[in-house]
Formats: structure tokens, sequence, C-alpha cells
């Protein structure tokens, strides 16, 4: 049933369990355990638990179920495993199907902690890591070896919101039988065409779009049921990177009026891109839907819609671009993004200053470079904002 309806009532009304009580909104079942009434109701249990029987909160939790059912409806996948936080679900997507001595290819644009985790964290284990230029198929093809266990790559990149063509690397990737694990927290849940191009794991840190209320961290893994329940399941209930009740509530109520959010806030970052690209104070204006982007048209032939992001990049240095974001009125000065209110990020000092200078050129991470995530305030305010602080440089 769940699966013929459209986006907006799959949001409000997959997933539901409700309790003997008929609660209109769903609870939050805040319990570690669960109480068995027989010593052989308890064995019957941990020898398989059925669909609606649950052992304890690290492995399972009725309300953390209702969230995984419903954003897995959503997302199309067959299931879902939710996380502590998007970085629980990036490890755990690479960990549990890693061992020593397989090899990985990965793009290299990257969110900071998943480059540490690709980077650092695998080679002490014996894993190879051979990093790409997503953009790049011919990279792709050289990199991936009949041995290559995984491919890992994020759908548009952060900060520069570089496209990925998916279907053609989960081509290359799958004809040596590597598994492709996308980040997609860019792309959004809504606008998602990852599973469709053959991604096998969809990641998304659930602290973006999905809470988009600056409230909570989580994150998810869709997939398979088979790759779910026998590959991601194992590892994460044992290894504690499990979702939080509370957290799974705050999200699943979140998940009713994602949709609504995410259209309303990508109707304004694309009508931002317009009102910036040519500004005699810009360099460039990079939007996946926007006609300056280098690859707008993958962009468009990928995606609905563009998304809520937009890089900006000031024609100046440091200190003009400091005096650009110190200027606004509306966008707050923080380092996440897909919030309700609007962001501006300076990733070359915040999000990205670890990363060694020759690093920042190759990916695009000038110091005029500004993320501006559009949140849900009136578009025309935060159009007057940005435009307001360029006249200020
Ligand atoms: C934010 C983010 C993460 C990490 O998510 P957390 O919920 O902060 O752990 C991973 N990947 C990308 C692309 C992100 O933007």
């Amino acid at each position: 049933m769940a699966n013929d309806w459209k986006t907006r009532t799959k949001l409000v009304h997959s997933g539901v369990r409700r309790s003997q009580y008929g609660e209109v909104s769903e609870a939050i079942f805040l319990t570690q355990g669960f109480v068995y009434e027989t010593a052989e109701d308890a064995e019957a249990r941990f020898l398989e638990a059925g669909d609606d029987e649950f052992i304890y909160a690290r492995y399972g939790n009725p309300t953390v179920r209702m969230f995984e059912e419903r954003i897995a409806t959503l997302e199309g996948a067959e299931d879902a495993f939710a996380t502590a936080s998007g970085m629980a679900a990036v490890n755990a997507a690479l960990m549990s199907v890693l061992s020593a001595g397989d090899h990985v290819v990965s793009s290299r644009a990257l969110f900071g902690s998943c480059l540490f985790i690709l980077e650092d964290v695998l080679g002490r284990f014996g894993v190879e890591v051979t990093f790409v230029d997503g953009r790049d198929l011919d990279e792709w093809e050289k990199a991936i070896r009949p041995d290559t266990k995984a491919v890992f790559l994020e759908s548009i990149s952060n900060p520069t919101l570089e496209i990925i063509d998916l279907k053609a690397v989960c081509d290359i990737a799958h004809k040596v039988g590597a598994l492709v694990i996308c980040d997609n927290a860019f792309a959004t849940p809504i606008y998602s065409y990852a599973l469709e191009c053959g991604v096998d794991l969809v990641v998304y840190s659930t602290t973006k779009h999905v809470d988009g209320q600056g409230r909570c961290l989580g994150g998810v893994v869709l997939g398979s049921k088979e790759l779910i329940r026998k590959t991601i399941e194992p590892y994460l209930k044992h290894s504690g990177g499990a979702m939080s009740p509370f957290n799974a509530w705050v999200m699943l109520k979140s998940l009713e009026t994602l949709d609504l959010r995410v259209r309303a806030q990508t109707a304004t970052a694309a009508a931002m891109t317009q009102a910036l690209e040519g500004h005699p104070k810009l360099k460039r204006v990079l939007y996946p839907h926007g006609k300056t982007h280098p690859q707008v048209a993958l962009g468009k032939s990928q995606m609905e819609e563009g998304g809520t992001v937009i890089a900006i990049d000031i024609d100046g240095d440091k200190a003009a671009c400091f005096r650009f974001i110190n200027a606004l009125k509306i966008f707050i000065i923080s380092n996440n993004f897909a919030d309700a209110k609007s962001i501006v990020t300076h990733p070359a000092t915040t999000t990205h200053q670890r990363l060694p200078d020759d690093q920042k050129v190759e990916l695009g991470i000038t110091p005029g470079l500004v993320r501006v995530s559009c949140g849900l305030e009136d578009p025309d305010d935060l159009i007057g904002d940005i435009l307001g602080a360029l006249d200020a440089i």
C-alpha cells in the first residue's frame, strides 16, 4: 500500500506502529530493553525476532523502526538502519563490507570526516584506497581494479558542488563486482536518484535536511534487505552506532514536513542563483542547476532540482570575503547546512581549514569561497541580505 502513495502521503503515514492506545502522533519508546512473558519467549526471540519484536535498543527500537521504515519508503529502498550520526552511517557502511587487503576507490572531494575515515582509518587496517577526481570517468575507469571491493563517493561534493555521474560510475564499479556506497547529503532524500542509478548503499546525515531544524544528530544507511540485515545490521548492532529513540522521534516527525521544506528551500536557492549569476563582485556561482555551473547538463539530467545549497566565490581576498560575511544580517555564520535558518560557511577557514594549501587549490576552496545554505525565510529578504552584503565589501 505505502509504496503506491505519492511522496507527501508516504512521509506522513508510512512506517506507523500504533500502540494499544491508538495515539495520533507516533510514540517515543524511550526504553533500552523489552520484557518477555516467559523464559521460553526470551529464548525464541533471541533465536529469531519477529517484525514486531525487539530485544535491546542498540539492535532496534519501535520508534527507531518507524523512522527507518518511513525513510526507506521515501528512498524506495527495501530496508534501512538508523545511526547516531551521519558519520556513524558512513563508518558502518565502509567497515561492514571491508576487510584487510581490500581495495577501495573514492572521489577526492569529500566531507572532512569522510576523508579521515578513508585516508587515515582504513589504511591502518590494511585497506588500500585510491582517490580520483570524481568528475573524470577516465580516472574511475583506470583506478577500479578486479580486486576493488567498494567505491565511495559523495554524489554532490562539499563545498564546491561537483557532480558525479552516478550511473556511469556504478556501471564501471559493477563490472568488477564492487559495491557502490553513496553519501547523498547534498542531493537530499527528496531529489535522490541514487538507487535508480545503481548505487548499492545510500547514506545520509539526517542531521541535515531530515531534521532541518538544528536539533539532533542522526544518520541512516539504506539498501537491499539482504545488505542491510545481513551486512550492515550485524556490524552496527554490535559496534554501538544506533540512533537514540528520542532522536528517531524528532527525525520521524521531521519527515512529515521534509518535502515541503526542501522544495521551499530549493526554490529560494534557485531564485538566489539567478539573482547572483553575473554579479560583478563574484567570480563563480556554483549551483547544480545554475547556468554557470560547469556540469549543469549533468546536473539537470540527473537531478530533478538543484537542491538547497549554492557556492559563491567572492572576487577578492579573505579580508574582503570576511567583510561580506560579517555584513549579513539574516544569514547566520555556522558550519551546518540545510537548516530552516539560512547559513553561510567559509570552508577555507573552518570545515576545510586542516587541508594543505595545494589540496585547497585542487578542490577549488579559495579564500573567497562561501557556502550558502538557503533556509525557510522569505526569499526576497534572503536575496536582499546577500546583495546588500556584497555591496558592503
Ligand atoms: C554532515 C555530513 C556528514 C556527517 O554527518 P554528521 O551527522 O555530522 O555525522 C557526512 N557527509 C556529508 C556529505 C555531510 O554533509
